[in-house]
């Protein structure tokens, strides 16, 4: 007999890859324990660009997304540091919709559901011991018979768990800041742009509310030489490109202060830790000028939820799990992620993104080529 105070799930962190693995293995009867650290809603650094891959499953778990009358984008616009610009249909496409809507939908969901979960609870350790996890938090103490690490991109977790790559004090290029603001402004519906500047790129796209959502990554080290003035390296680097100065000029800005946040990184990861089953960021951080962080990460959540053990007691079939999960991941997200970091990579130095935007405005199917090398099928 399962034992009543032990969860099947327990998964750490509330985003999209967090919450939508929730919905789906409630949905399947388990028993599910969400911990996450921040009280919803509240907003998070994204492009908030969905790619469609993912639309039929975010309905799937209940939200109705052909309802909410969302932006659905269909065109890609890319320039280089000199504003020199190509544009093109994306075969896929993707909608906007703001994580502050979208994270806050799927909570209420997971909790109609029957996801225990709790809000405003930083969980600081998880511990496996003959085949169940102890979770320690500030909300207490919980156990259960899996646990999930859906914390996303950095976390003190990281470090509890000992994690290979947090040994690694790398500093200036290699680490990235993301920042986010909220504006209205006079800018195509169905349209997605990614403006490049020197050491980073800007993304704008429509989103929910007639809002859009204006989206930055640049190097820790760009910031550094600006006095750690957001403002001033805005005026200093991005406005160089000529598309990015008139849209942060001529844009209103929805909340002044713009959201940041600091230490991004995008090296390898190990997927499974002292048997915490990583998805989302936590497993892999895919370059955001791809646009399909949020659909990788509910995707994982997809993967997951198809494999999970019938009997949770059965302690030979968390191998088989683990090991399933190995080989799908691999399978579905290995080459998107490489051919995330060569871009990214690419995309850094001022000369080079011009050559490369140059090089591919003749040769339009084979960026839909690339596009596609990133991007998955719907699921
Ligand atoms: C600048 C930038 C722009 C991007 N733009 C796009 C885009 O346009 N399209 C796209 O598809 N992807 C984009 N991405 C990527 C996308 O945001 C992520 O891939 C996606 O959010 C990953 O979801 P997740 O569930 O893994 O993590 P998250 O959504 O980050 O969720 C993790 C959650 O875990 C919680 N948490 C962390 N530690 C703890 C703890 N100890 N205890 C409890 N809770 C904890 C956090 O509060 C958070 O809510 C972008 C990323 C960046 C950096």
């Amino acid at each position: 007999m399962q034992q009543d105070n032990i969860f099947d799930a327990a998964i750490i962190g509330g985003g999209l890859g967090g919450l939508t693995l929730s919905i789906k293995l409630a949905q399947q009867g388990k028993k599910v324990l969400l911990l996450e650290k921040e009280t919803y809603p509240f907003h998070k650094v994204c492009g908030e660009y969905i790619s469609l891959e993912s639309w039929d499953f975010i309905e799937s778990c209940g939200i109705p997304l052909k309802d909410m009358n969302l932006p659905i984008i269909s065109q890609l616009g890319i320039s280089a540091p000199n504003g020199y610009y190509l544009q093109q249909n994306l075969d896929l496409g993707g909608f906007g919709i703001s994580r502050y809507t979208l994270d806050t939908l799927l909570f209420n969901q997971a909790l109609k559901v029957g996801v225990v979960a709790h809000q405003n609870c930083k969980v600081t350790a998880v511990q496996f011991e003959q085949n169940k996890f102890t979770i320690s938090s500030s909300s207490g103490t919980f156990k259960s018979y899996y646990a999930f690490g859906a914390y996303g991109k950095k976390s003190n977790l990281d470090l509890q768990l000992n994690r290979a790559f947090t040994q690694e004090i790398k500093q200036g290029k290699d680490n990235y800041i993301g920042v986010k603001y909220h504006i209205k402004t006079n800018f195509a519906n169905n349209l997605i742009e990614l403006h490049n500047f020197k050491d980073g790129y800007c993304g704008i796209s429509k989103i929910d509310q007639e809002t859009y959502c204006l989206c930055y990554l640049t190097t820790q080290e760009n910031l550094s030489k600006h006095g750690n003035q957001i403002k001033e390296m805005e005026a200093a680097v991005l406005y160089q490109n000529p598309r990015l100065k008139k849209i942060f000029t001529e844009s209103t800005i929805v909340y002044q202060k713009p959201l940041v946040i600091s230490q991004i990184r995008f090296e390898p990861k190990p997927l499974i830790e002292q048997h915490v089953i990583m998805l989302g960021d936590a497993a892999g951080l895919i370059a955001p000028l791809c646009g399909n962080g949020m659909s990788m990460a509910m995707r994982a959540a997809d993967i997951l939820s198809k494999l999970f053990p019938s009997n949770c007691e059965d302690e030979q079939a968390r191998a088989l799990f683990e090991e399933n999960y190995r080989k799908a991941w691999h399978q579905n997200f290995s080459t998107r992620l490489r051919v995330g970091r060569l871009f990214q990579k690419l995309f850094g130095s001022t000369q080079i993104t011009w050559l490369v935007i140059m090089a591919l405005k003749p040769f339009p199917r084979l960026l839909k080529k690339i596009i596609a090398s990133t991007h998955g099928k719907k699921f």
